[in-house]
């Protein structure tokens, strides 16, 4: 895939937008950028591409549109239509749909609010309340006390490396040009206003434009180029895959109705620092309590996958032009928190435009709010969105 790229220098007049970094949000960057008819594009990866270092790895992320925010919904649904139609541009499926599934107390404000932004419908209890009754997956699940569960019409699994793959080749075969191995050093402004982008390996490449999407690493290359201060901690975890017991096989597969979903409880008594092999156990237990009988837990999970959060305080995406003297000219998307890749191909649209056009078309028609995501929040003010996230009652 790894192209020869003319890099735009000395006889060529450079690419309209060059891309850094080669995750979800770079590949779909690329790709948004590439459909534009005639448009140059250029995607430099540091590592081989679909490596396993960062955070857009493995087989399997989940989509949903129930967020306790309502700004992500709107997101949620326009990045559902363009999942769509990179999958038919492509002639094969990376997002398998099922429905989604909200389960937790049944008075926790992320819940409640996660119902009302996502219109999802109440339908159940737990065993123990008077209105208990059958309803789906109530075979499979046991509502603790005092839970209640909904499902959602958003929900599916992406297989993920297959997904980036994807959003490269189409990149590609619109005549993008895609270079792996390729560390990005330097990103500065010319005295013609068009930007150079510098490796490790002492290349440049010329470009109208930028956009930086480098996932755990973009505080420090934005703060070395721009000077900019992005709050974007890097968090290892583990994706862990589990063994259904014999006979349950079926029950819990896509094929057969199965939702995505998520468990609910009080966002303040999370702990961050239960990462890695440290979130095992808790999982385990609460397979145990809430899926009894379904999932062999004994012998811990059967692959556990390393893999990065980007971390920003309010757990809000980035995504906004750098600024200082790269002013409009280069881009960034980072800090997705954990729960950015079913949102990729709407984010790779959003920094495609405001790249290109200066200003996301695409995302005020489909009623997305960028204002959430700007650098500025944290500008006096190291919490950001937090305060304005905390759900009330
Ligand atoms: C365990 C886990 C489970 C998740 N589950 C979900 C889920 O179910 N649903 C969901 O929506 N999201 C989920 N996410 C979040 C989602 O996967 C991430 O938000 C998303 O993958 C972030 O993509 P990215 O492109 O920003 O970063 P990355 O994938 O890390 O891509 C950044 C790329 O930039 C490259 N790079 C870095 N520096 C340079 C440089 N100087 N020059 C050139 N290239 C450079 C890196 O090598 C990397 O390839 C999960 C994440 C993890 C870790």
């Amino acid at each position: 895939m790894a192209a020869a790229a003319n890099n735009g220098g000395e006889g060529g007049d450079g690419f309209d937008v060059i891309v850094v970094g080669a995750g979800i949000m770079g590949s779909c960057a690329a790709y948004a950028a590439s459909t534009r008819g005639g448009a140059r594009v250029l995607l430099l990866e540091r590592f081989d591409l679909l490596h396993h270092r960062g955070s857009s790895h493995g087989e399997s992320r989940t989509i949903r549109a129930t967020y306790p925010q309502a700004h992500y919904p709107p997101m949620v649904r326009l990045a559902a239509r363009l999942w769509d139609d990179a999958q038919r541009d492509a002639g094969y499926r990376v997002l398998t749909p099922t429905p989604h599934l909200d389960m937790g107390p049944r008075a926790d404000p992320a819940l409640r609010a996660s119902i009302v932004n996502g219109a999802a419908t109440e339908v159940a209890s737990d065993a123990a309340s008077d209105a208990a009754a059958p309803w789906p997956w109530s075979g499979v699940f046991r509502l603790p006390e005092g839970w209640t569960a909904a499902t959602s019409e958003i929900g599916g699994v992406m297989k993920a490396t297959k997904a980036v793959a994807m959003f490269q080749s189409l990149a590609a075969k619109n005549g993008a040009v895609v270079r792996d191995r390729t560390e990005v050093v330097g990103i500065a402004k010319q005295g013609d206003g068009s930007i150079v982008v510098k490796t490790s390996s002492g290349e440049e490449f010329h470009g109208a434009k930028c956009i930086i999407t480098v996932g755990a690493w973009a505080s420090k290359l934005v703060r070395s180029v721009a000077g900019v201060d992005l709050p974007v901690q890097p968090l290892h975890t583990l994706i862990c895959y589990w063994r259904a017991r014999p006979g349950r096989e079926h029950e819990l597969t896509p094929e057969s109705g199965f939702p995505t979903f998520a468990s609910y409880g009080d966002p303040d008594r999370r702990d961050w620092c239960a990462t890695g092999d440290a979130l095992v156990e808790p999982v385990a237990r609460w397979i145990d309590e809430v899926m009894p009988g379904h999932v062999d837990t004994a012998g811990g999970p059967v692959i556990r996958q390393p893999c990065m959060y980007s971390m920003t305080p309010d757990e809000d995406f980035i995504i906004d032009f750098v600024g200082g003297e790269l002013g409009k000219d280069v881009v960034v998307g980072a800090g997705f928190s954990g729960h950015g890749f079913k949102m990729g191909p709407a984010v790779g649209r959003i920094l495609a435009e405001m790249a290109l056009d200066g200003e996301a078309r695409t995302a005020a028609e489909a009623g997305v709010e960028l204002r959430h995501f700007r650098i500025g929040r944290f500008e006096d003010n190291p919490e950001g969105n937090l305060a304005e996230n905390k759900v009330k009652n």
